[in-house]
């Protein structure tokens, strides 16, 4: 497959923005290639620019879960574009997604539109810390909430890695206040709390991870955060910027009936457009500007033309209800690739949740991020390419989800398992 136009394109990125994109992801550093250039997509299908056609597995990273150009969304944008783009000022469609949000996830009583979900989570930590008056916060290794200060910290071996910032940039008394433990793992958790627990102001976690792979929480942990949070006057923020509209309508807090104080929101919500959404328990969200004293603000916030991207997709989402079929679909394909893959010797351990699915070059599946890393890299890589060079768009890298949508029809579906066979067949 000759890809000699994004070639190019990349080479003239390049001189215009850090690493030739503007989110790092994008530029394939993770499987040591050229990131390929689009101009198009329609349903399951992504056109790039020296037109090769791709069955697409990102999906925007989340919000094309009803197909890219979807004819519904197209017509709700191309409604409000008429009717102006931005006023600055309230509007009655910002009432109308913030009630379809909190009609499918009950514990936003109230909530607020921002632009992103990097802006989503850094509001539920400012929010906590006011409301709580504490200053720590614990993290999960793996877990990703955007590029804000406090979050952008890892934790490297053993159980808590105090205050080690990811990036410069970051004063470490800052990063000093993040702590964080391995993911579902219970016991490292609550030593860190026993360190932490006076001055905690909330926990924040990904409940169904899909940013070191795809790896849900398991049940007891994630009840355990409820708990720990509750003996210690602590918030328990939920950042379901992939999770939201994504596993189900519900988000995975009702998958595993667990209420968060907070709840971060992104991705699916705008529809392809950029939005991100916070909200939670009324008497949090009321401590903000302008009738409480913690503030937080956005020029473009609840935008129109984001507001109605998001409605038409969240109507059709609730109508439609999807998630059930798209499960289906993705466990058709990786099933039949793990089939391949073991009749090869190669270890492969795959899961999907709704339109959410994870494949690992591992016997079993990864629990936490240390496993992630110790999963193959190489063949996660070879794959890759292979599968990228049949026309199948996965997320370049090991440490991203899949995503599949409801124009993955049988066709679509058929054509996906030919080409991993050829694909495998090349490894
Ligand atoms: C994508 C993502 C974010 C950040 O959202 P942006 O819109 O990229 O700022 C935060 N948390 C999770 C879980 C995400 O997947």
């Amino acid at each position: 497959m000759k890809r000699t136009n994004s070639e190019s394109l990349f080479e003239q990125a390049q001189s215009l923005m850090p690493g030739g994109v503007n989110s790092p992801v994008r530029a394939f550093k993770n499987v040591d290639g050229k990131p390929v250039f689009f101009k198009s997509a329609k349903g399951p299908i992504l056109i790039d620019e020296d037109d090769n056609k791709y069955i697409d597995f990102i999906g925007s990273w989340g919000p094309m879960i009803l197909g890219h150009s979807n004819p519904i969304i197209l017509d709700a944008i191309k409604a409000q574009l008429e009717l102006g783009t931005s006023y600055g000022a309230p509007t009655s469609i910002e009432n109308s997604l913030a009630r379809i949000i909190k009609s499918q996830v009950p514990s936003m009583e109230k909530l607020r539109m921002v632009n992103s979900g990097t802006e989503a989570t850094m509001s539920c930590i400012r929010l906590a810390r006011g409301f709580t008056g504490k200053n720590k916060i614990i993290k999960f290794t793996g877990c990703y909430h955007g590029h804000v200060d406090s979050l952008l910290v890892k934790a490297g071996s053993g159980v808590s890695t105090f205050g080690l910032p990811d990036s410069p940039g970051i004063p470490k008394e800052l990063a000093a206040l993040t702590y964080s433990c391995p993911y579902n793992d219970v016991e490292a958790l609550s030593e860190v709390m026993n360190e932490v627990s006076d001055d905690l102001a909330a926990i924040i976690v990904e409940p169904i991870a899909g940013n070191m792979g795809f790896i849900p929480g398991n049940p007891s942990f994630l009840n355990t955060l409820r708990e720990l949070c509750d003996a210690h006057d602590s918030l328990l923020i939920f950042d379901e910027v992939m999770s939201g509209f994504r596993v189900n309508l519900g988000g995975a807090q009702a998958i595993y009936k667990i209420q968060p104080d907070l709840t971060a929101l992104g991705k699916v919500i705008g529809g392809g457009l950029p939005v991100g959404a916070f909200g939670g328990k009324q008497v949090i969200m009321d401590q903000l500007a302008p009738i409480g004293p913690i503030y937080q603000a956005g020029t473009l916030s609840g935008n129109p033309l984001a507001m109605s991207a998001g409605i038409a997709l969240l109507d059709t989402l609730i109508n439609v209800n999807p998630f059930n079929e798209l499960e289906k679909a993705s466990s058709e394909i990786m099933t039949h690739t793990k089939n391949l893959m073991n009749a090869k010797g190669i270890p492969f351990s795959t899961s999907s949740i709704g339109g959410m699915f994870g494949f690992f070059f591992s016997e079993s599946l990864p629990n936490n991020f240390e496993d992630v890393v110790h999963s193959d890299d190489d063949m996660f890589k070879k794959f890759f390419y292979t599968a990228l060079n049949q026309g199948i768009y996965f997320a370049p890298s090991k440490y991203e989800a899949g995503f599949i949508s409801s124009t993955h029809d049988h066709s679509i579906i058929d054509q996906t398992k030919i080409k991993i066979e050829k694909a495998i067949k090349e490894l």
